[in-house]
């Protein structure tokens, strides 16, 4: 086995609820528009077609109880609170019934954007990268295996900001259900364990201080609570 030329950086990884063993995340996929409230917010509709993704590298997850920093090259940092689908198995090409099997769980999450970059990438047709793939900008709650809760359909969905509500609706408003995503993206790429899919967000959106704290809950799955640190 040959050796490598420095330490290689850790596997990302998630807490499952009530087990010692964690998930190893390989890739973080991520829904764009999939509230129609929320893409109204943005000047958009929900693309009834097909749903878009982007897509944030492991290594930005973070853990429930986190401080995130606040990113260079930012002045309009967002929340956007979302669903979480967690794989536990293979899927290429797989149907829409058959797509929930594949599923080992579900979490809470947040995809922090930097708002400004990403605007100014799309008014010049550019890749979202700057605005997306932040470090630090997707901490997830521990995951709730669909072996105990089942595959959430409808439950609330609700981010609150130093104590008030900013983003409040039901996953079942979602444009593409869990399987609808999970079929869809499976016709593009081999999924496969450890891939997680952020499934958009509600209405809502806006920007956060150094200082702010975010909590979110979703109805059956479970919560995340994190800070803003300051700029680093
Ligand atoms: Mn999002």
């Amino acid at each position: 086995m040959s050796a490598f030329l420095f330490d290689p950086p850790p596997r990302p990884s998630l807490a499952v609820d009530d087990l010692a063993e964690r998930y190893p995340v390989a890739r973080i996929f991520c829904v764009g528009r999939n509230y129609e409230q929320h893409a109204r917010e943005t000047g958009h509709a929900v693309d009834r077609e097909k749903p878009f993704y982007f897509s944030k590298s492991a290594t930005a997850l973070g853990e429930s109880g986190a401080t995130l920093p606040y990113p260079q090259g930012t002045a309009n940092y967002h929340f956007e609170f979302e669903l979480v689908v967690a794989l536990g198995a293979s899927a290429r090409a797989i149907s829409v019934a058959d797509a929930l099997g594949v599923v080992y769980g579900y979490a809470c999450g947040l995809d922090m954007t930097r708002r400004d970059l990403q605007l100014s990438e799309r008014a010049k047709q550019r890749p979202w990268t700057l605005g997306k793939d932040v470090e630090a900008s997707a901490p997830v709650s521990a995951i709730a295996p669909a072996a105990r809760i089942g595959h959430p359909r409808s439950g609330r969905i609700e981010l609150r900001q130093n104590g008030i509500a900013r983003q409040s609706a039901d996953i079942g408003e979602m444009a593409w259900s869990v399987a609808d995503i999970v079929s869809h993206l499976s016709g593009f790429y081999h999924l496969g364990p450890g891939d997680l899919i952020f499934t958009g967000t509600p209405a809502g959106v806006g920007p956060v201080q150094p200082g702010d704290r975010l909590e979110g809950t979703i109805a059956g799955v479970g919560a995340l609570s994190v800070t803003i640190g300051p700029p680093a």
